[in-house]
């Protein structure tokens, strides 16, 4: 389970500080599939960097599995990161120096894990890279490396992956490849999904789909309609979350994300 509660950010821009997100709680029960949609600039991957503690928010909580994340010292924060989380990004972030198996195995073994090669193994096998596991980065293409780093993420068997665009710089079949892997691994591990994306085509395949704009959440499917009304393409519906502020109401369901400006309690 991942909660957010009165989560924000704010950062100094010049002089003046800028609120990125503002104070917004949701819940994501375990083994959901989230898409975080909206516009560039719209606070999407500053809000999937405060799930995966990468990030502290300048007010509020994070809770993973009940845990507040953001009390957690550095070690304590990398230890639950390395077993509860996998990470996904843009731009593969592998390192080119090493094999796509070893990209996979390498940080395994540092970790001490003493079945890394044939887990390796099984895990280039699940995205169907067991034919290319001995070449270089630079010798495979951008939905290959996706799927190595997708591998790599999935190397601890973590509960929660989050992926930042991990489709952005891929055409749209291998973006659709990755899409399907990760639903995959959705299905048969149970693995809580949180896909940043503003390809509306790809959000309309997760199972929730939380819009945000100017930092604020201004849709969530599974609030009204159990993720059953297709996404506008702007991702904007009239009487969304601004129409319901102020009611103090937390809609009941598998799924509860708002935004509020209420005050912190605290
Ligand atoms: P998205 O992923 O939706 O494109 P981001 O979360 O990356 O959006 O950024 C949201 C907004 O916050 C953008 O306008 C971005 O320029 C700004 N921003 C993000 N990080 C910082 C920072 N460290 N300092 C100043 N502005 C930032
Ligand atoms: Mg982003």
């Amino acid at each position: 389970m991942i909660e957010l509660r009165e989560v924000s950010k704010t950062v100094m821009s010049g002089s003046e500080p800028l609120t990125i997100l503002h104070p917004m709680s949701l819940e994501i029960p375990h083994g959901r599939f989230v898409a975080i949609v909206g516009p560039s600039g719209s606070g999407k991957s500053t809000l999937l960097g405060l799930i995966a503690g990468l990030d502290a928010p300048s007010s509020g909580e994070v809770l993973i599995d009940g845990v507040d994340i953001t009390r957690l010292d550095e070690d304590a924060l990398a230890r639950l990161r390395g077993e509860k989380i996998g990470f996904v990004f843009q731009f593969f972030h592998l390192i080119p120096s090493l094999t796509a198996y070893e990209n996979v195995a390498v940080p395994m073994e540092i970790a001490g894990a003493a079945d890394a090669r044939t887990r390796a193994e099984m895990l280039l096998e699940e995205v169907s890279l067991t034919g290319r596991a001995h070449h270089y980065p630079s010798q495979l293409s951008g939905g290959e490396q996706q799927r190595v780093a997708l591998a790599r993420a999935l190397a601890n068997d973590p509960s929660i992956v989050l992926a930042d665009e991990p489709t952005g710089n891929l055409d749209s079949a291998n973006g659709r490849h990755i899409m399907e892997l990760l639903r995959k691994v959705h299905g048969s591990r149970g693995t809580t999904v949180v896909l940043v994306t503003h390809d509306a085509e790809l959000a309309a395949m997760a199972d929730a789909r939380l819009v945000l704009r100017d930092g604020r959440v201004v849709e969530n499917t599974l609030e009204h309609t159990l993720g059953l009304r297709p996404i506008d393409r702007l991702g904007v519906v009239p009487g969304g979350v601004e129409g319901r502020q102020g009611h103090g109401e937390q809609p009941e369901g598998p799924l509860v994300l708002s935004s509020s400006k209420k005050e912190p309690t605290r």
